[in-house]
């Protein structure tokens, strides 16, 4: 998911969400919302669908104010429907606040069984109810001490953004396994967001990062933090490096376009291979394969042109509409793939039903060779910390071994990137990745019988 917050005396909060909602629209495109305040209360608009699809000037003109929160969904838990849509908003003893959220909690059903009677949508609608709860007990009315009190019962992955009618609140979890970029206008306002493109879009410069386990309140005095909870080891997911987070974009410290080539080039010296072309397959694998075209020699080039008006919402229930949804994707040049040897690079192979596809796709086209080169090691284990991965049983990797995926994707080599070797590249700053999916080494413990490790 994507999150974003913004809070500027100046300027009118919706549009500005919109556009930081349109930046991070590759982080979820099922639904999308923006909650606004004009100071003395908060709107909600949210809807199934891209951030474009549903939001026209017409209805960022109905949700006035100068401070505002967005989201677009990807649906890690709860079902991909209205309900789950985002930001959640709730209204507690006088206190009305509205919340999104990216990541994924790994102590839900736990924290549930405290509210017997609710019925809830999402890990989201959980913490919401839960900061509500607190308001009301406590009787402090103060959504800043709720949340203080609320995160550390949270286990897992979560960057929050989070306001009542006059405040917005940041918060990332202990680890950090998903960003969250605090941006300065130069209007006096700030804003909030998942990524730093999205800090960009709307004319702020990057502040810093959201430390982990750091809360950061942003009211009428300017920008305060605090902690609520110790420091624990940096646990950023990789996958943001590998195909998350948008290539010109800058996390821990790195561009993520040049971690890509790196892990482009340290895959050309892992796997060498005599090859006419190198081609991507569009668009997140375009930077490792440029890595990997210039340190080994072979050209760079494109096999396949994506439309960039393909979402992932393309529906497509029997196999040959999912053949015909990989051709409206996907466009072969002939040209550049008929008895030509190819260094096909992709980023990651979870699932692998559209790449076996793909593959298709180049034989028919009269590729001579296919050597695929993965920039990312053997996804092995599901995610609990906001991917959606599904069980093991769904994880190519878990099931085959990579003489098994070679022969089932039709390749002639198959070579994934090391660990090391990925890790190297990346070279967060601080360090610190989560490795979880491709180590089983967990480190924040997961639900059992998930934690298993057994297939
Ligand atoms: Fe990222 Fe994998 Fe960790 Fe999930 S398990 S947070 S996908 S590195």
């Amino acid at each position: 998911c994507g999150v974003f917050g913004v809070r500027d005396p100046q300027q009118s909060a919706s549009h500005l969400t919109y556009l930081g909602l349109f930046t991070l629209q590759h982080r979820g495109q099922e639904s999308a919302g923006i909650a606004v305040s004009d100071g003395t209360k908060i709107l909600v608009d949210k809807d199934m669908g891209l951030v474009a699809n549903i939001f026209n000037d017409h209805r960022l003109q109905a949700l006035p104010g100068t401070m505002a929160i967005g989201h677009t969904r990807y649906a890690t838990t709860g079902a991909s429907a209205w309900d789950g849509a985002q930001p959640v908003s709730r209204g507690a003893d006088g206190v009305y606040f509205a919340l999104g959220h990216n990541g994924n909690l790994v102590n839900t059903a736990t924290l549930a069984t405290r509210f017997p009677t609710e019925v809830f949508g999402s890990d989201s609608d959980v913490i919401a109810t839960m900061l509500a709860d607190d308001i009301t007990t406590r009787g402090h009315g103060n959504l800043t001490d709720a949340v203080t009190a609320v995160l550390p019962q949270l286990q897992g992955a979560f960057s929050l953004v989070v306001m009542d009618e006059t405040k917005l609140i940041g918060a990332r979890d202990p680890h950090g396994f998903r960003p969250l970029f605090l941006g300065r206008l130069d209007t006096g306002g700030w804003v909030l967001a998942s990524e730093t493109p999205a800090l960009f879009v709307v004319g702020a410069t990057v502040e810093r990062e959201i430390t982990p386990g750091e809360i950061v309140v942003i009211d009428d005095n300017g920008v305060h933090s605090h902690r609520f909870a110790e420091v624990q080891p940096r646990r950023l997911c990789t996958f943001e490096f590998v195909y998350v987070s948008r290539p010109d974009g800058i996390l821990a410290g790195t561009s993520v376009d040049a971690a890509r080539r790196r892990a482009g080039i340290a895959l050309a010296q892992q796997a060498p291979v005599d090859a006419d072309l190198v081609v991507p397959i569009p668009e997140s694998s375009i930077s490792g394969a440029l890595g990997y075209a210039a340190e080994s020699g072979i050209p760079y080039g494109q096999a396949l042109i994506k439309s960039p008006y393909i979402g992932r919402s393309f529906i497509a229930p029997t196999q040959a509409h999912r053949d015909t949804a990989l051709r409206l994707k996907f466009g072969p040049i002939v040209e550049n793939i008929a008895g030509r040897r190819l260094v096909v690079v992709e980023d990651s192979l979870i699932r692998a039903s559209t790449f076996r596809r793909t593959v298709r796709m180049l034989r028919d086209a009269g590729a001579a060779e296919l050597h695929l080169r993965v920039l990312s090691p053997p996804y092995r284990w599901p995610c609990y910390y906001g991917m959606d991965t599904g069980d093991r049983s769904t994880l190519i990797a878990a099931t085959k071994t990579i003489e098994q995926i070679r022969a089932d994707l039709d390749v002639d080599s198959l070579v994934y990137l090391d660990l090391e070797r990925l890790v190297e590249a990346i070279n967060p700053q601080p360090a610190g990745l989560c490795t979880a999916c491709m180590t089983g080494d967990y480190p924040v413990p997961i639900p059992r019988p998930a934690a298993s490790r057994q297939p």
